[in-house]
């Protein structure tokens, strides 16, 4: 499986990290080694001293797919959960200032927090806006909501699968919204969607 990430995706979070609002998705992936599963402890790993969460909404893909429409989008998924893209901000900072991939920043080993439930579909009133949130410390720091993607959710499927081939299990990591900032040895995350949480964990 591989694991798809959108950057840039909610103007507020384009206007606080100074970047250009994209005219197409701006795509980066990381490798299955990122994933980081039941609310296992997240460790600041030491070639940073400015890691920052970014929570975001989590597609789960559910069938092959490639060139897809996004009018046919929504058949390629079935269920919705909730993550942390952990970025490490200095040196994803240098690595733009040089021209040069995001990776080490970006795909670094447990940099990619995943719920360990994801919710149907069908249990999500209203599709085109999914409420989530994420607490540090017992304080609300992000409040995100698919009705303000710049991309959509259908959008994005398209047009990942123009140059990628969608297998079963891949994950999409749809874009942050406003308030991401660094986290700390002994902070605690807790990730909410529609109400329900979805994960909690410490940061090491
Ligand atoms: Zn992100």
């Amino acid at each position: 499986m591989k694991i798809i990430c959108i950057g840039r995706n909610y103007s507020e979070h384009v206007r606080e990290l100074n970047n250009e609002l994209p005219d197409e998705p701006v795509i980066f992936m990381k490798p299955d080694s990122a994933l980081l599963r039941n609310n296992e402890p997240f460790y600041i790993p030491d070639f940073s001293q400015d890691v920052h969460y970014e929570c975001e909404l989590i597609v789960r893909i559910n069938r092959l797919g490639k060139n897809i429409e996004p009018r046919f989008a929504n058949r390629y998924f079935d269920e919705v959960g909730l993550g942390v893209d952990f970025t490490a901000r200095d040196l994803q900072n240098q690595l733009k200032d040089k021209g040069l991939p995001w990776e080490k920043a970006k795909a670094f080993d447990r940099s990619a927090v995943i719920s360990s439930s994801f919710v149907a579909k069908e249990e999500l009133t209203d599709f085109s806006s999914i409420k989530f949130q994420l607490k540090k410390n017992g304080e609300l720091v992000q409040r995100g909501d698919s009705a303000y993607m710049l991309f959509a959710i259908d959008e994005l499927i398209s047009q990942v699968s123009k140059y990628f081939t969608f297998k079963i299990g891949d994950l999409i990591y749809t874009g942050t919204p406003a308030g991401v900032g660094p986290v700390a040895i002994g902070d605690r995350l807790e990730g909410f969607l529609e109400g329900k949480k979805m994960f909690d964990f410490e940061v090491k």
